[in-house]
């Protein structure tokens, strides 16, 4: 079984989550953000061992912790997409622009692409290419638990920005309605902000995306 236990980090209270295989406590750290110390305490009260790193996209609220994070506990970083390459070039600037600690530079282990897996003990997520939000945003969905963290793509009541660089408007549309919808309305999704919901609610209810 999958379990999983999310942390708001950053002062953008960003949802790293904590995901875990029940049956061999082995863990992955979605979008570890920043407040590193906050969520190895985390991890350590779970009892879990955690052994990869999982990015859906390179924005710092995101990925801000994840160089150091992967240098301190030898840890592989797989994904974003290669599309999210200049966010991650762009780390640096963002710390800057948004007064962030210094973010310490990465290369992904594995890079991700639409239709690949990722494994983490006997569980195992499949990973949808979500462009919109950023150009290289992933998902990772388990179909077994029916859960998927999705980032910035879709949020209880609203959807990911599009006025950054690359960003796309219309793409993320054709992300949700094509890759999101597709795995149920009972599904369960994550956000990158804010409280869970299903994708069967946000297709009835939410202004941006509600009759698609
Ligand atoms: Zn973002
Ligand atoms: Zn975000």
């Amino acid at each position: 079984m999958l379990r999983y236990q999310t942390v708001p980090v950053t002062p953008f209270q960003q949802n790293s989550s904590i995901v875990w295989c029940d049956a061999t406590k082995k863990a992955a750290i979605i979008d570890p953000g920043g407040d590193l110390d906050r969520l190895l305490a985390a991890v350590d009260k779970l009892g879990v061992s955690l052994e990869q790193i999982w990015l859906t996209h390179a924005h710092i609220d995101h990925a801000g912790g994840t160089g150091e994070l992967a240098r301190r506990l030898a840890l592989p970083i797989v994904g974003p997409h290669p599309g999210d390459q200049f966010w991650i070039d762009g780390l640096a600037q963002q710390s800057r622009m948004f007064g962030f600690p210094p973010a310490e530079p990465f290369v992904p282990t594995r890079w991700l692409d639409d239709g690949d897996s990722v494994t983490i003990g006997e569980e195992t997520l499949s990973v949808r290419h979500c462009p919109g939000h950023t150009p290289g945003h992933v998902v990772f969905h388990s179909a077994s638990a029916q859960r998927a963290f999705v980032g910035d793509v879709l949020f209880a009541g609203s959807i990911g920005r599009t006025d950054f660089p690359q960003g796309n408007h219309q793409q993320l549309i054709d992300s949700i309605t094509q890759r999101l919808w597709p795995m149920g309305d009972e599904t369960v999704f994550i956000p990158g902000h804010g409280p869970e919901s299903s994708f069967g609610r946000e297709r009835r209810s939410n202004p941006y995306v509600a009759g698609t």
